[in-house]
């Protein structure tokens, strides 16, 4: 398993790499895994071994690891113009062209687009516009951030600020200002006896109390990912956003959709606020803008806020704002390639948002069968992004002890069976990539049954 001869791919990575989001014991005990390249939705090492990733990295290469159209935009920019900024009133063609598009594909009648280098930066970015909004428009005051537990937006600062994960505590984190409401995991959150109808009411009246608490005029905006990914692959419970939404309304409070996942088909919708049937007044996107190709991210703001901050910005002549590579050239033309490949399909190729919806029914399938396993709680997903839960007993939703790491176990004989997959609390993630086949899922599938059933006989 681990090579432990002093100048291995395994030791060098430990040498010189500081980990970031790794089980140190885990890898202290097998190694990274350091990878070489990819051919469709397959990964390999160092040593030639080969992984399905049924994670699709992290959830971005959707398109898998060895686009041809693609790399090949990619390499025509790099040839072309391989790199400038958006600052000063210079911007590439491809940074025009990308906006233009995705303002053509967002729900949104017209709007803007502003480049960022990631999801965080973009999360970030969108709560400076609307603190800029705050101290344009005469209320100072307008600063408090809504999101939920077991949200995940990032990880700089604001971005970690926002996610509602305990791990950020370790920093200080939140910083003030950032109120996380309840999970709208009927499952988990639930209370005995209570129906999915009354746990969403309850989570309305949660909202309506705390901007009753707060004051609606404390509060500067409310972000949600439709179906939350890091935190464990949740969708809301049944009416949620129709029951939060008209409350945010009557407030006057932004409602910021962050589809960095959900974004460009992973839920069979072009994005998760036409999935779950709500309008926001702007979209986050990063990893699959480039199906994972280029960093990128994108804050895509609806009609409204574009109008507001316009004019916050004529009247002070800028938005001091923006990264030095926002709407990068490169990372533009790649976006505007992947919307072919995922949204519009390209000659000879269906729009892989097609074969999102065809895979759903085998995927969903995979994971009921699985939830008949005696250990695993709840199968939950939407579209081509699935969570199974383990539970030590299924009557009464006990989880394992944690020092069991039964996830960390699950995903590692995973890997040795030549499947990547993800832990994620005491659940293990599946969002395989848009370009599978039906025989890759069933695959999927089998790999993993084979390890839950080893790690469930180990600890049972
Ligand atoms: C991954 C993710 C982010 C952060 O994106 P980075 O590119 O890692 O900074 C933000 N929001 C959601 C919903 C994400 O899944």
């Amino acid at each position: 398993m681990r090579d432990e001869t002093p100048n291995s791919w395994e030791a060098r990575a430990d040498a010189a790499s500081f980990y970031g989001f790794t089980d140190l014991p885990s890898v202290r005990d097998r190694g990274t895994v350091v990878l070489t390249h990819g051919e469709g939705p397959y990964v390999f090492d160092v040593h030639g071994r080969r992984y399905l990733d049924a994670n699709s990295g992290l959830w971005n290469m959707v398109a898998g690891f060895d686009h041809p159209g693609l790399a090949a935009a990619a390499k025509a920019q790099y040839d072309r113009f391989p790199g400038y900024h958006a600052f000063f009133g210079r911007m590439s063609d491809q940074t025009v062209m990308l906006s233009e598009k995705l303002i053509e594909v967002s729900p949104f009648e017209g709007g803007k687009v502003f480049y960022t280098n990631s999801g965080s930066e973009a999360n970030d970015t969108m709560v400076k516009m609307l603190w800029f909004l705050a101290q344009s428009e005469g209320q100072p005051e307008r600063r408090k951030i809504l999101t939920r537990k077991n949200a995940y937006h990032g990880v700089t600062a604001v971005s970690a600020s926002m996610t509602g994960k305990p791990y950020n505590s370790v920093f200080g984190l939140p910083l003030d200002g950032f109120i996380h409401l309840t999970c709208p995991h009927y499952w988990r959150e639930g209370r005995p006896s209570e129906s999915e109808a009354a746990f969403t009411a309850r989570m309305g009246i949660e909202l309506e109390e705390t901007i009753a608490r707060e004051g609606a005029d404390t509060i500067a905006g409310f972000f949600a990912e439709p179906v939350m990914g890091a935190g464990g692959v949740i969708p809301p419970s049944a009416g949620y956003f129709q029951t939060v939404v008209p409350i945010l309304k009557k407030y006057g409070i932004p409602l910021i959709s962050d589809e960095v996942i959900c974004g460009f088909g992973r839920t069979g919708h072009r994005w998760g606020c036409e999935a779950y049937e709500f309008m926001p007044d702007a979209i986050i996107s990063s990893k699959n803008l480039t199906c994972g190709y280029f960093p990128m991210g994108a804050v895509i703001l609806g009609p409204e806020l574009t109008d507001r901050l316009q004019a916050a910005s004529d009247a002070i002549e800028e938005f001091p704002h923006g990264f030095t590579a926002s709407g990068h050239p490169v990372g533009c033309a790649v976006a505007l390639k992947a919307i072919e490949v995922l949204l519009e399909g390209t000659t000879g190729a269906p729009p892989l948002i097609e074969n999102v919806n065809a895979l759903t029914p085998a995927f969903e399938a995979g994971l009921a069968r699985l939830a008949n396993h005696p250990h695993i709680g709840e199968a939950r997903g939407k579209g081509l992004m699935g969570a199974l839960e383990a539970v030590k007993d299924k009557s009464n939703k006990t989880p394992f002890d944690s020092h069991l790491s039964v996830s960390e176990r699950i995903a590692n004989t995973c890997t040795d069976h030549g499947l990547i997959c993800r832990p994620l609390g005491q659940a293990v993630v599946l969002c395989p990539a848009f370009i599978m086949t039906e025989a890759e899922i069933a695959e999927m599938f089998e790999k993993l049954e084979t390890a839950l059933n080893a790690v469930f006989d180990e600890l049972t």
